[in-house]
C-alpha cells in the first residue's frame, strides 16, 4: 500500500493527509474545488512551520511532508490510490454520492474508508456494488495528535478489509480499536455524546455557566478538556448531527439534542472553526459566551 486518497480537506481530512504523509505515504487530497484544498494545505504548512519554530522539526522535514501531499481536483488520480479515506461533511446522502462515484472510479482492489462519526457504514456502503471493501476508519481530532483510530465494519465488510485498515492505522503510528460490529456511532462517540449532551442541558437549564461547567468536568472528572471546549473543537453542527442520529436510532432521551444546539447552528456559531461557539475565539484567551445575558 503506497498511495492514499483523502476526500474532504477540512479539519479532519487535512489532519489525516498530514498523518499519512508523515508515515511516508503519497497522499492525494481533494475537496469541492482545488482552491479549498490549497488553502487547507496552507494551514497544514503553518502548523508544521510552528514545529520548526519550536525546534521540533527541520525545514527539510516540513518540505518533505508537504511534497508528498498532492492537491487534486475532484476524483482525479483516485484510480491510482490503494486506500481512500472520505472525510467530507457529515451527511449520509453526500457520502453515498461520493462512495457511488468511488465505486465507479477507484481501483477495485482499493479499500474505501469513511471517517464518519455517526453515519451508518452499511448505509454508505449500500451506494456501492462492493460493500465488502467499505469500512469505518474513525480518526480523532486533531488526527496528528490523537492516537486512537476506531475501525468499524458494516454488516457486509470483509474481514480482509478490516485487517488491512488496522494495518494501515498501525503504520500511521496509531493505536486502533476494532469494534465487533456496527452500532449507532462508534464506542467513543456514543458514550461521549451522552456526556456532552447532558452538559448542554445543564447549561440550558441555567444551572451553571459555560466556563463553570467546563471547569467542574476538567477538575472533578479529571478530563483534559471541558465539554464545551470539546464541542467547539468537534464542531457544534457535527455534535448536533451525532446526537440527533443517536436519538433517532435509540429513542433514548439521553441523546435528545438540546434546542440550544439547533439555535447555535442556525446562528452560525459552529465552534472553533467558525471563530465562535460556546467560546468567542476572537478574544485571546477565548472567552465563554453568556447565552442568557439580558
Ligand atoms: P469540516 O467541515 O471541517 O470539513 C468537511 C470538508 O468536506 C469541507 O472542506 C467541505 O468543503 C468538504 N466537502 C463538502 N462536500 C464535498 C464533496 N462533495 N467532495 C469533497 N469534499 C467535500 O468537517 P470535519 O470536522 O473535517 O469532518 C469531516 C468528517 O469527519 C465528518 O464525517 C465528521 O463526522 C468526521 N469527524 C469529525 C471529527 C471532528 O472532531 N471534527 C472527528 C472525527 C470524525
Amino acid at each position: 500500500m503506497q498511495k492514499i486518497f483523502v476526500i474532504g480537506a477540512g479539519t479532519m481530512g487535512r489532519g489525516i493527509a498530514q498523518v499519512a504523509s508523515q508515515a511516508k505515504y503519497l497522499v492525494y487530497i481533494s475537496d469541492i474545488n482545488i482552491d479549498v484544498v490549497k488553502k487547507s494545505l496552507d494551514m497544514v504548512k503553518s502548523g508544521l512551520d510552528r514545529q520548526v519554530e519550536k525546534g521540533k522539526m527541520t525545514k527539510e522535514e516540513v518540505q518533505d511532508i508537504m511534497d508528498r501531499i498532492k492537491p487534486v481536483e475532484g476524483m482525479e488520480k483516485v484510480n491510482e490510490a490503494d486506500f481512500i479515506i472520505e472525510a467530507a461533511l457529515e451527511d449520509v446522502a453526500l457520502k453515498q454520492k461520493i462512495f457511488k462515484e468511488l465505486d465507479e472510479k477507484s481501483n477495485p482492489q482499493a479499500i474505501l474508508a469513511t471517517n464518519t462519526t455517526s453515519c451508518s457504514i452499511t448505509e454508505i456502503a449500500s451506494a456501492t456494488r462492493t460493500p465488502e471493501r467499505v469500512v469505518g476508519m474513525h480518526f480523532f481530532n486533531p488526527p496528528i495528535l490523537m492516537k486512537l483510530v476506531e475501525i468499524m465494519p458494516g454488516i457486509l465488510t470483509a474481514d480482509e478489509t478490516v485487517d488491512k485498515t488496522k494495518d494501515l492505522a498501525l503504520k500511521m503510528g496509531k493505536d486502533p480499536v476494532v469494534t465487533k460490529k456496527e452500532g449507532p456511532a462508534g464506542v467513543t462517540s456514543r458514550i461521549l455524546a451522552g456526556l456532552l449532551n447532558e452538559a448542554v442541558w445543564v447549561l440550558h437549564e441555567g444551572i451553571a455557566t459555560v466556563d463553570a461547567i467546563d471547569k467542574a468536568v476538567v477538575m472533578g472528572c479529571n478530563h483534559r478538556m471541558g465539554p464545551f471546549a470539546l464541542i467547539d473543537l468537534i464542531g457544534v453542527d457535527i455534535h448536533l448531527a451525532k446526537t440527533q442520529m443517536l436519538y433517532n436510532k435509540t429513542g433514548d432521551d439521553r441523546y435528545r439534542p438540546c434546542y440550544l444546539l439547533e439555535q447555535m447552528v442556525q446562528a452560525g456559531l459552529l465552534g472553533k472553526k467558525a471563530g465562535r461557539g460556546f467560546y468567542d475565539y476572537s478574544k485571546d484567551p477565548a472567552e465563554p459566551v453568556d447565552f442568557f445575558k439580558k
